[in-house]
């Protein structure tokens, strides 16, 4: 068998380790806690369910979908935008439905990216913007994201013949693994800095509905021009606990959207029209289940860092998203922290290496596990003497 060069490519993915030691553990009887994938543990809300089974049940959704989907939820996606960003989107030509942001993500690299052509990426980011920017043959030139800066990227440190040759840029905010998030004023730059070289913005925000204290995070969109210049991906799957049933979509440019939909509809068939009314069920009820699941993140968020504070390990507490992104103690890699907590004290976090270079020196604990699970591991970690580095 002759496999592509471009599968060599994919890194061995760092969990690969963490996931037999799991293994081992879990054979031996142990009981393992995991803040590791980012995955709500709490079931979608029966509502939305109800509307799939109903909907499931008539025949005229049994048959292909539309790769752009029914009018009915692009409608429900345009209002949803509007009541919720104030963004006017055009349902024929700025709305695109996708089977799940991760699903766009990937191949809107096809749009923009050919042999040797630069995408811009954050690091530490979602692998999937390096991954589709290399199936595409295209070159990622990553931006670094530092706490000093609140985890942006520094534009202005882009040397001139990066800008010139980059042809996208992607960006993610409220940001995993990071927890940061983004204000207007920083995305005012980012559409300046995208006229003035001419630099597609991908803005990837399926975590503007997680949020704590009252903050109400922002859209791309928002900003003046962006519409101009960019798309934004958003995702059903983080808000409404529907990661299971794959649903998101791409708003903005219609160029853009026109240009995905051109790849997809070569491509793939559309979400499954059961779905696309459960989704449509999502977008247009009350939004208190939403707020119910904040509080209950924001209950685990504080559990959490309080239990890290005590350990002496430093992480800043998040505004929004499903993460909390924390400093591994001196001397350790991220690597080796991770496998340390998960001997030790048999949890589960991601190494923030996993999420690039400049991840090294982070884990990532996902609030995505239910409240017991949460307090044993709380339990568990209290009075914790973090052992000296052993190297392995
Ligand atoms: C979860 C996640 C996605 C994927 O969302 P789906 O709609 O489930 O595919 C995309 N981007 C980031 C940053 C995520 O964390």
């Amino acid at each position: 068998m002759r496999f592509s060069k471009r599968l060599d490519q994919l890194q061995p993915y760092l969990f690969v380790e963490i996931s037999r030691k799991i293994a081992e553990k879990k054979a031996r009887g142990e009981e393992v806690i995991s803040f590791g994938i980012g995955d709500p543990d709490i079931p979608t809300p029966p509502h939305i369910v109800e509307r799939l089974i109903k909907a499931s049940r008539d025949p005229v959704n049994h048959r292909y979908p539309e790769t752009n989907g029914l009018p009915e939820l692009r409608h429900a996606i345009s209002h949803w935008y509007e009541a919720r960003f104030g963004v006017r989107l055009d349902p024929e030509k700025e709305v695109l439905p996708l089977i799940g942001a991760k699903e766009g993500i990937g191949h809107v690299a096809l749009c923009f990216l050919d042999q040797g052509d630069v995408a811009l990426v954050p690091d530490p980011g979602y692998p999937v913007y390096h991954v589709g920017t290399m199936f595409a043959g295209g070159e990622p030139y990553y931006l670094p994201l530092h706490e000093e800066n609140g985890w942006l990227p520094d534009l202005e440190s882009v040397p001139e013949e990066v800008r010139q040759k980059a042809k996208v840029i992607w960006l993610n905010y409220p940001n995993n693994p990071t927890g940061a998030v983004a204000h207007l004023g920083f995305f005012e730059r980012v559409v300046a800095f995208a006229r003035r070289y001419d630099i597609a913005v991908l803005h990837d925000a399926p975590y503007t509905e997680v949020s704590y204290d009252g903050y109400s995070p922002v859209s791309f969109l928002q900003t003046p021009g962006a519409k101009e210049v960019g798309i934004e991906f958003h995702s059903l799957s983080k808000s409404y606990n529907m990661t299971g049933w794959r649903i998101g979509m791409a708003v903005g440019n219609a160029a853009m959207i026109n240009a995905l939909f051109k790849v997809k509809s070569n491509l793939d068939s559309g979400i499954p029209q059961a779905i696309q009314h459960a989704g449509i069920e999502a977008l247009t009820a009350p939004r208190e289940s939403v707020m119910e699941h904040n509080r209950i993140y924001q209950q685990r968020r504080d559990l959490v860092l309080e239990a890290l504070t005590k350990l002496g390990l430093r992480a800043t507490s998040p505004r929004a998203g499903l993460y909390i992104w924390a400093r591994v103690p001196l001397g350790y890699s991220s690597a080796q922290f991770a496998a340390a907590l998960l001997d030790e004290k048999g949890i589960v976090v991601t190494p923030g290496s996993s999420y690039g270079r400049q991840g090294e020196g982070f884990v990532r604990l996902s609030l995505t596990l239910p409240d017991s699970d949460v307090e044993k591991a709380v339990a568990r970690l209290s009075g914790w003497q973090v052992p000296p580095v052993t190297n392995g």
